[in-house]
């Protein structure tokens, strides 16, 4: 049994039956069928069903939107705005799967050649819980609209969701099969990635299971795209709009009460702006609606489950023991963790090495910009950097010195439908989203004719 638990009170939600092997067996030779029908169809008929789930998410809002927040403790305004997110993916996809697909022309010493974008299969989606439905929509709509089918292993605290999104698909009229939530632990995996009708596998979590599913598909040869987290940096120069970059390091940090792989994990201030930085952030950060997760004026809820706060909370006293300061915040109850600012933070601290998905932001200074390049760099990870200054042309200059696979200036790292979403290091491999994404899971076929 699948259990989903309400993080805020601690009450059962539901117990979810889970697939045994024969009922996988099924759903995927199912996936299979639909997928020699489904790589015919025409985009045009693609797109009117991915608008019709679009215009789903927008009709039932508050419905879905309930669903999650009870599932893993988001604050419901949070919610419908991760489904509005969604409904835009889906028009984006509809609008321009067809443009990123077309063939590719080439010329050379033959009579015709060019490159055609073909569906692989069956593709399995390993997601996690933080934000249930829009992790889930950026593999399947692009996937989907490919000609590829997908099966999903959702994270097993937010099944409901899945459920729920299965039937959004089958009530927008995709046919059975298109799209198919398997209802399974993380040990069930293993096989599925080595049953010869999966082709290809997309996970986004944590690095412990980024390397077991990809070594698994790896001994398959088949292929993955993963995205395993970040500790992105905010930089603050001493040019920089203070009320501008205090008011945008806040959400960077603290949307989704920290539980983000792109959230601002190490706040990096140039040491002239430092102190005024940091007393218009904690005012700000003092000054976040705090509560129950279902009443519409909250900003930070609980955190998703009890050990993951609990794991946030060792990171922080482990810091704490090594010289940082705990400058607000700090408590824990439960899976409710206050929103909390550590100052004098090192390189050497967990909380600078480690991932902190949570509403906890590690603050360590700098005195030039080789030091910040140097600062942001110092990381496995290697997801996005914001930048914060008013001297645009300069900071220009920087971008090609960081590792990461985004860089934002005087904004917070967000995905866009229509830009590349990956990590470089540890942060994982493979782009989602624009037509880098939609291409992941395609038969890059080289066509001639002579
Ligand atoms: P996990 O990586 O464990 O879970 C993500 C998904 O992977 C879930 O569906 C999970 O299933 C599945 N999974 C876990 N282990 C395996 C495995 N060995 N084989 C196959 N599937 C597996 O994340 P956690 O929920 O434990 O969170 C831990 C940390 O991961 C966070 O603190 C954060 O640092 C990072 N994380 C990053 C996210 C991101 O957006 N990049 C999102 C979530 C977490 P099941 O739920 O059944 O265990």
């Amino acid at each position: 049994m699948i259990q989903t638990i309400n993080p805020y009170n601690g009450q059962e939600l539901k117990k979810y039956q889970e697939d045994n092997s024969k009922a996988i067996e099924e759903k995927l030779n199912n996936a299979q069928d639909q997928f020699e029908q489904w790589r015919l169809t025409s985009y045009e008929h693609r797109s009117q069903l991915i608008l019709k789930v679009a215009d789903l998410l927008r009709q039932n809002t508050d419905d879905y939107a309930i669903k999650m927040t009870r599932e893993m403790g988001k604050p419901i305004a949070q919610s419908r705005s991760e489904l509005e997110k969604c409904a835009w993916l889906c028009e984006y996809y509809a609008a321009n799967a067809e443009s990123h697909l077309k063939n590719e022309y080439v010329d050379t010493d033959h009579f015709k050649s060019y490159v055609s974008y073909e569906p692989l299969g069956v593709v399995l989606a390993v997601m996690p819980w933080n934000y249930p439905f829009w992790q889930v929509m950026r593999f399947i709509v692009p996937a989907l609209m490919a000609g590829n089918v997908g099966v999903l292993k959702h994270a097993s605290s937010v099944m409901g969701s899945a459920v729920l999104m299965e039937d959004i698909f089958i009530d927008a009229g995709f046919p059975k099969g298109c799209f198919t939530n398997l209802v399974i632990g993380s040990k069930a995996v293993e096989n599925i990635i080595k049953n010869p009708i999966v082709k290809a596998v997309t996970l986004t979590g944590s690095k412990p299971a980024g390397s077991a599913v990809a070594g698994t598909a790896g001994s398959e040869i088949k292929k993955t795209v993963l995205e395993l987290g970040g500790n992105n940096a905010l930089v603050v120069f001493k040019d920089a709009d203070i009320e501008q970059s205090v008011e945008t390091c806040v959400a960077a940090r603290y949307q989704n009460t920290g539980q983000s792989c792109i959230a601002g994990k190490r706040l990096l201030l140039h040491e002239d702006i430092a102190d005024v930085f940091m007393e218009r952030f904690k005012t700000a950060v003092k000054d976040l609606k705090v509560g129950d997760p279902e009443n519409d004026e909250t900003y930070i809820g609980v955190m998703s489950r009890e050990d993951l706060a609990e794991e946030l909370e060792d990171l922080m006293n482990k810091s704490i023991e090594m010289g940082a300061t705990l400058e607000l915040g700090g408590k824990r109850d439960k899976a409710f963790f206050e929103p909390t600012i550590l100052t004098g933070v090192t390189k050497d601290m967990p909380v600078f090495k480690e991932e902190t998905f949570g509403p906890l932001m590690a603050v360590t200074t700098f005195k030039n910009e080789d030091e910040a390049v140097e600062l942001v760099n110092d990381s496995e990870f290697g997801l996005g950097v914001s930048l914060f200054t008013q001297d645009v042309e300069k900071v220009e200059k920087l971008v090609s010195r960081f590792d990461d696979g985004a860089v934002f200036v005087n904004a917070k790292v967000a995905s866009h439908p229509a830009l590349p979403f990956g990590g470089t290091g540890i942060s994982g491999y493979g782009r989602e989203l624009s037509h880098f994404g939609i291409r992941e899971f395609c038969n890059i076929k080289t066509v001639v004719i002579d």
